[in-house]
């Protein structure tokens, strides 16, 4: 059985037959994170996701691997030491996807921590984290830091720092993430949303799930049930009738895209916000530079969170006041996106003061909940909770102890970061003779990784004449046949981030997308039309910003 729509019944069918030791429900890279740490320990899993893979806060981060510099501010030194330490276990996990990136710290006049508290303060992150060798910081002059980027406001620059992180694509973590838990025998469904809970002597013992797609319901058994609903964790507490004790807050953060030739940064920068000494990232990917994050309390709709125009505008002003040479404007923004942060309350604290430390609640039920956190530390989390489960509700089945740090992602993971460079190299080569531009390599390796195999043999059979089309039309088939894509959005969004780093491309050839799709998976002339109608009101809401 592949993982692939084509397979969903029968998945269904097993989901209703079999007794699961575990029901994970939440999609994101908690959820999966924890299905691939309780399959590989030898248990049966089923994860139950109500949309999309990374349909949540897991598709809209600022898409790093990093030790999080600023909870130092906050004495999180144990998270820091833990979230640190992770980045280079999951880039060696997958060195396609999660891609080391120095990121530059500029330093100001009157602003900030001055040099001696900076160096101070990132050697001790590098300490905590193990980081050695190269990738220890280093401190710029001003010259060296103007040098390294000539675009930011020279009147004030005193010098710089470089220290190492990691970027990534979030969903595309968390979608190889569900495919290795899939691989080592969890069954994993999207499109299925847990609608309330079955008890067995008060106890958690099933749960009735809804398949949205069909509108049908079915009931699951398993022994233990654990809830990583990411913003949703509390909706499910309150079904379990255990909503007590500490809560979720949920911040609002927002990025946006701009072309690079707008904001041609060279690397990597973490940079305050003159108005409220808040830190910003602003990140090259490809033709594209993006910016965030803004840190809001939300409290409205967590279905429908977007960018609002105040979000935009406070981003543009942020990097205006650093790089006044950009001149940039609200009609730059080519794409955004918002995502919910799922924090801890903490009576009397900001948005931004908030802990970003990982819980775990435990109802009187059984029900497990996780919140919190980093999408960094999810396999410390996710290992963090199934020893919980197996110390107090399953007895440790075939094997002792977490086994994720060696489960490598992707099929046909590569070894170490020298293999990718060197297989992107080979892909290049290629793409010249075909006539492709070689940032299509670029992002084909950092996307599908080894995988850009099977898509390039799909792509040689192919006679579409334009060639940029017939290379999403094989990644399309690609995510059909292999990545359990049910929906036009799930390609372009999640598997493919294309709808916020290549806008264009969806605008051009979204309608081919639907329609290959349509034929794919048979859908009727109405389901055809409405998957348009979706994907048009997608594009608006990442271009259009609320009021
Ligand atoms: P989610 O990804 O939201 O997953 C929960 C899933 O549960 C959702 O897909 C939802 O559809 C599903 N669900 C809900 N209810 C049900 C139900 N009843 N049945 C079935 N499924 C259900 N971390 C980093 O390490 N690096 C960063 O750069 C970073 N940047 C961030 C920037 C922003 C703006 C934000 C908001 C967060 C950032 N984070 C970052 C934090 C990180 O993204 C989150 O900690 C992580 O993605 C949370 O994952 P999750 O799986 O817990 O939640």
């Amino acid at each position: 059985m592949e993982f692939s729509f084509f397979y969903r019944e029968e998945m269904i069918t097993e989901a209703k037959q079999t007794d699961f030791d575990l029901l994970v429900i939440g999609g994101g890279i908690t959820g999966t994170g924890i299905a691939l740490d309780a399959a590989l320990r030898g248990h049966k899993v089923l994860l139950v996701e109500k949309n999309d893979f990374a349909y949540g806060t897991s598709s809209r981060s600022t898409k790093l691997i990093h030790g999080g510099l600023r909870y130092l501010k906050q004495l999180e030194f144990a998270l820091v030491k833990e979230v640190g330490s992770e980045r280079a276990i999951v880039h060696k996990l997958a060195p396609h996807l999660v891609i080391p990136e120095k990121m530059l710290l500029p330093l100001r006049e009157k602003r900030g921590y001055g040099s001696l508290l900076t160096s101070f303060g990132l050697k001790l992150y590098d300490w905590l984290a193990g980081v050695t060798g190269k990738d220890r910081r280093l401190m710029l002059t001003r010259r060296q830091t103007l040098r390294r980027e000539p675009l930011l406001k020279k009147d004030d620059v005193k010098g710089g720092a470089l220290y190492a992180e990691y970027r990534t694509d979030d969903a595309r973590l968390t979608i190889e993430v569900a495919k290795k838990a899939f691989a080592h025998g969890a069954l994993v469904l999207n499109y299925c949303k847990a609608e309330r809970f079955e008890y067995e002597n008060g106890k958690v013992a099933g749960a009735v799930i809804r398949d949205v797609l069909n509108e049908k319901n079915f009931t699951v058994k398993a022994k233990v049930i654990v809830n990583a609903a990411g913003p949703w964790v509390d909706t499910l507490r309150k079904e379990d009738g255990s909503l007590q004790g500490k809560r979720l807050h949920l911040t609002k953060g927002v990025h946006i895209v701009v072309p690079r030739d707008r904001l041609p940064i060279r690397q990597a920068i973490y940079f305050d916000v003159a108005e409220d000494s808040r830190m910003i990232f602003a990140i090259p990917r490809g033709d594209k530079t993006y910016i965030g994050t803004t840190d809001t309390n939300y409290s409205d709709d967590i279905d429908g969170v977007q960018t609002s125009r105040e979000d935009a505008e406070y981003l543009i002003r942020g990097v205006n006041e650093s790089f006044p040479g950009a001149d940039l404007k609200l009609r730059d923004i080519e794409s955004s996106w918002a995502g919910l942060r799922p924090l801890i309350h903490e009576e009397g604290k900001s948005a931004s003061e908030l802990s970003r430390k990982d819980e775990i609640f435990e109802s009187e039920s059984g029900l497990i909940s996780m919140a919190g956190g980093k999408l960094t530390g999810y396999r410390k989390m996710a290992e963090r909770v199934v020893n919980l489960v197996e110390k107090k509700y399953l007895p440790p089945f075939k094997v002792k102890g977490s086994l994720t740090v060696g489960a490598r992602l992707g099929d046909g993971a590569f070894i170490n970061y020298k293999s990718v460079r060197k297989y992107l190299l080979a892909l290049k080569k290629r793409f010249r003779r075909i006539g492709l531009d070689e940032s299509h390599a670029h992002y084909l390796v950092n996307t599908y990784g080894k995988q850009s195999d099977l898509i390039m043999e799909r792509f040689n059979e192919s006679d579409e004449p334009v060639l940029e089309l017939r290379l999403l039309l094989a990644e399309l088939w690609f995510a059909v046949h292999y990545e359990m894509v049910g929906s036009v959005q799930d390609f372009l969004i999640r598997r493919t981030g294309r709808l916020y780093f290549d806008i264009h491309s969806v605008r051009t050839f979204g309608k081919d997308v639907v329609d290959q799709m349509a034929n794919y998976l048979k859908w009727s002339e109405a389901k055809r039309d409405s998957e348009f109608v979706a994907l048009e009101e997608a594009i608006h809401r990442c271009v259009v910003f609320k009021q």
